[in-house]
């Protein structure tokens, strides 16, 4: 606690400690010091030392609109360390889903690189590109993009379906991350007879189908009150201290962004910070 004074407590941890080395000041010494290391390598894993799985170095995107072209990204450089959890903020129009996009293979750069798990996504052709988004991509949008005619289930499965997942697998999956996002009860139930953070819920136990490595979310809380919004970025959290899934989620809600490890703050199509 702040400002208490734990002097009492420091010179019996010194007696102790003392005692523990038979009197001998010396390996006392010694035995604060490897204590003192051991605390601070426990504490100096952070995903922001760990391993660069998303580089985007000087990427450029313009957009063509018949004669007119809109410059969406301009020369942005940004890279997301494994495991790490990044909002991406900005105001309407700054840039975010394109930023997003082309990170998820969606779209191409005009100009620059982008690097994902070691895959330069320019050198992969159609196929393959689709192969990355399937297997390495997870993908969750503001209006959930559930199918109203299948069961919670069946929609948790399609991307498992995609990549030729066996059903007896799939099964086991989608049970699996229905209990992750807290919908075990209802596999059974259609969109229609879900609340929106429900819904929402499916979206990502849907976009954890077949492990991804990385789960990019579009304004996913951008239809849910500020309950169940905060519930879907505790649970984006859930999931990436638990899977070690890097989470990069655009939202212009900075109360939500506070959340993430780091933001990254996007103005007229440049990183602002
Ligand atoms: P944000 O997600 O931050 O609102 P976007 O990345 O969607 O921003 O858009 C950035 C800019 O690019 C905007 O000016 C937008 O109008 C333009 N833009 C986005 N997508 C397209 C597109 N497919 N065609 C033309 N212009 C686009
Ligand atoms: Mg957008």
């Amino acid at each position: 606690m702040a400002g208490r004074d734990n002097t009492e407590e420091k010179r019996l941890y010194a007696t102790q400690l003392l005692k523990a080395c038979d009197g001998n000041a010396q390996t006392a010494l010694q035995e604060l010091k490897l204590a003192a290391k051991t605390i601070r390598e426990s504490k100096s894993y952070t995903p922001q030392n760990s391993e660069v799985v998303v580089h985007v170095e000087n990427v450029s995107k313009t957009y063509k609109v018949g004669k007119t072209s809109v410059e969406a990204l301009k020369d942005v450089t940004v890279q997301v360390h494994k495991g790490e959890f990044v909002a991406i903020t900005g105001t309407s129009g700054s840039g975010k889903s394109t930023l997003l996009q082309l990170i998820g293979g969606l779209d191409k750069p005009s100009t620059g690189a982008i690097t994902v798990h070691s895959q330069d996504l320019q050198k992969l052709r159609d196929g393959k590109l689709s192969r990355f988004r399937n297997r390495t991509i997870g993908f969750v949008f503001q209006f959930f993009y559930l199918q109203p005619f299948l069961r919670l289930q069946t929609n948790i499965e399609v991307p498992a379906m995609f990549a030729r997942t066996k059903r007896a697998v799939r099964t086991e999956k989608s049970k699996e991350t229905a209990e992750t996002v807290g919908l075990a009860d209802r596999l059974r139930h259609y969109p229609r007879e879900l609340s929106g953070g429900q819904m929402q819920r499916a979206a990502i136990a849907r976009a954890l189908q077949n492990n991804p490595e990385i789960l990019l979310a579009d304004e996913p809380t951008g239809n849910l009150d500020h309950a169940n919004a905060t519930a879907i970025f505790d649970l984006f959290k859930q999931i990436r201290d638990e899977r070690g899934t890097t989470v990069v989620v655009v939202t212009h809600d900075l109360a939500l962004a506070g959340m993430a490890d780091r933001s990254i703050h996007m103005s007229d199509g440049a990183i602002a910070s």
